[in-house]
């Protein structure tokens, strides 16, 4: 195992022969540190020279490698992430005991080898020949591009087609099939199908009942079932039990079933856990960031206001599940005088223009209270916008009524305040004409309505984040943000790669209008806020671990205006995520560039 190991990484070096040349020489680690500086500084600047050796474009791509490998090999890396990557190299060539100490995964590897090639020009990402446009001007020129153009639009349509929407016709009918049949099972009525309350009394709790209504894989039924033991927050909403397909396994409702249907590994961490220590859950550290009960404050203007800790339906990756005791519980109601006291709070502080209230689901709470709250809001002069977070739209689309949609839109006055909605659209076959009907109802006031989406591992696949905000536009919702899934250890079986989110949006957001990619990714970064994905110089790689997981250090959202910690984050290894993407039929070629994005 030790001299296998050793032999491949070896063989990894082969690209640059200087560099193994230092690695396999004896001598102190720091001397090979400071000759491998060395060594990149001169190949770095070559990349900046006209180097004949490197095809067009890679030199960008040996660019960043360099940048990133120079990074990682530093001491101030090594002492930051608390792992030295080059110490563990020179291990594994030197020292046969450290090879089955702590073992190279597959996932490091293919980093290290990645990475090595990105470095030597060898990235296999660009084809050999450039595009023939590029030899013409003019009319030649321009048709051979909009050949180009087209044949890259036919394979997004390609890619598309994968992902059905709920708008589609097949998708209709299974789902009035499915309506009919839980309204046969709870013997009720379509009147009573569209009132939100009958829905919230007949939420489904138990896998007994569950699996009466949907067929489940015996994973599923197992969780559901220690979910209801353990009283981890699990619940669903009939109708959006009527979205799922009856039999399990056809492909076309994984991320519906995904969204609320934990896996069993995510319901025993939660159940360990909570037996210790429930704080290890709050991974955004909002008991941090919380100056007094009910309220949330990472920036300068804006506040998290929290008048209800429950929702209809709990999402499984969901950032508060440490907050939430129950499905659609009124013990999750915050009582009235804290929820007085927080007001008094906002109506104090000045600096404070704009409040998300959010949750839990502000729309869960019936409209007296929504409209009370509102009211309260409306008489502090500094507010001028109120934002509300809520699913309701695609779980329980009847919760908004014209009632409800006309007490908010009372608050809605032009030039002074401004009322807006943030759903939680996660995947194209969660539209229906129900959903459609909710976003239309504010949009028809000239409410905006926007999208938060969370990119787990089952939107994931090659455009399907492109093909819903390309139906949520269609259907009046604009996309807002793409947030990473929160690091936290029971959601691991949702999490993706940062790089992945980088290359969605290079390399499949990027083909959409404008008017469509109007998303921002981020990553949220506990305790402050907001990072920028997009932009290269808000976070670096800092290490990759053996199992193969890179470190990250993010940079503070406010470094250029204030002092503030960065905070090192180790993400899910990529190798990992392709491997999950293969068994879920993907073509992992498909993805290949992955690697070579930072
Ligand atoms: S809708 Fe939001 S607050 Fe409610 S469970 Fe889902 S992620 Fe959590």
């Amino acid at each position: 195992m030790e001299k296998k190991a050793r032999k491949r990484l070896l063989n990894i070096l082969e690209s640059i022969p200087p560099l193994k040349e230092i690695m396999v020489s004896t001598g102190p680690l720091e001397k090979k540190r400071e000759k491998i500086r060395d060594l990149l500084n001169t190949m770095l600047i070559s990349t900046y020279d006209d180097n004949p050796d490197l095809p067009s474009l890679s030199w960008v791509l040996s660019r960043d490698a360099i940048l990133v490998f120079l990074n990682i090999t530093s001491r101030r890396s090594e002492k930051v992430a608390g792992f030295s990557f080059l110490g563990y190299l020179n291990d594994l060539i030197h020292d046969d005991k450290i090879a089955s100490k702590t073992p190279p995964s597959s996932g490091f590897f293919a980093e290290l080898s990645h990475l090595i090639h990105g470095i030597s020009g060898q990235a296999d990402v660009y084809p050999k020949n450039p595009p023939a446009f590029t030899k013409y001007h003019g009319k030649r020129a321009a048709k051979l591009r909009s050949i180009d153009l087209s044949r890259m639009a036919r394979g997004v349509e390609k890619f598309s087609m994968r992902y059905p929407s709920g708008l589609d016709d097949s998708a209709k009918r299974h789902r009035y099939n499915n309506k009919l049949r839980i309204l046969r099972h709870y013997k009720a009525t379509d009147f009573e199908w569209s009132n939100w309350r009958w829905q919230i009394r007949h939420l489904i709790k138990d896998a007994k009942t569950l699996k009466k209504l949907v067929k489940l894989t015996d994973e599923q039924s197992k969780a559901v079932e220690l979910a209801q033991k353990h009283k981890v927050p699990f619940g669903i909403t009939p109708y959006y039990l009527s979205l799922m397909d009856y039999e399990v396994g056809k492909g076309r409702d994984d991320a519906i079933r995904a969204q609320v249907i934990p896996t069993l590994k995510y319901i025993r961490k939660l159940i360990e856990f909570k037996a210790h220590d429930e704080s290890s859950l709050d991974f955004m550290l909002e008991r941090d960031t919380s100056p007094i009960e009910g309220i949330t404050r990472r920036y300068p203007h804006i506040v998290i206001l929290k008048p209800v800790l429950t929702c209809p339906q709990i999402c499984v990756y969901c950032q508060r599940n440490w907050e939430i005791e129950d499905v659609y519980s009124r013990a999750a109601i915050l009582p009235k005088p804290k929820l007085e006291k927080a007001i008094e709070w906002i109506a104090n502080t000045p600096e404070i223009n704009e409040v998300l209230i959010t949750g839990g689901d502000p729309f869960i709470l019936s409209n007296d209270r929504i409209e009370s709250l509102l009211y309260k809001l409306s008489r502090i002069n500094h507010i001028q916008r109120i934002r509300i977070g809520t699913r309701t739209p695609v779980t329980l689309p009847q919760r908004i009524t014209d009632t409800l949609v006309k007490d908010i839109n009372h608050f809605n006055i032009p030039g002074k305040r401004e009322m807006l909605i943030v759903t939680h659209f996660e995947h194209p076959y969660e539209i229906t004409h129900n959903s459609i009907e909710a976003v239309q109802k504010f949009r028809r006031y000239g409410i905006e309505v926007y999208n938060q989406l969370v990119y787990t591992f089952f939107n994931s696949r090659k455009f399907e984040a492109t093909v819903l905000r390309n139906t949520l536009r269609l259907i009046g919702v604009t996309p807002y943000y793409t947030f990473n899934t929160k690091g936290k250890e029971e959601t691991d079986d949702y999490r993706v790669p940062i790089p992945r989110l980088l290359q969605e949006q290079k390399e499949e957001a990027r083909l959409m209008p404008g008017t469509v990619r109007t998303d921002e990714i981020v990553f949220n970064v506990p305790g402050l806020g907001k990072n920028y994905l997009r932009a290269i110089q808000h976070h670096d790689v800092i290490s990759i671990l053996p199992d193969g997981c890179r470190i990250y250090e993010f940079h503070p959202w406010e470094k250029k205006l204030a002092l503030a910690d960065t905070y090192i984050y180790t993400d899910v290894s990529i190798h990992a995520y392709l491997q999950k993407l293969k068994a879920f039929g993907e073509n992992i070629s498909d993805y290949k560039s992955i690697w070579y994005y930072y």
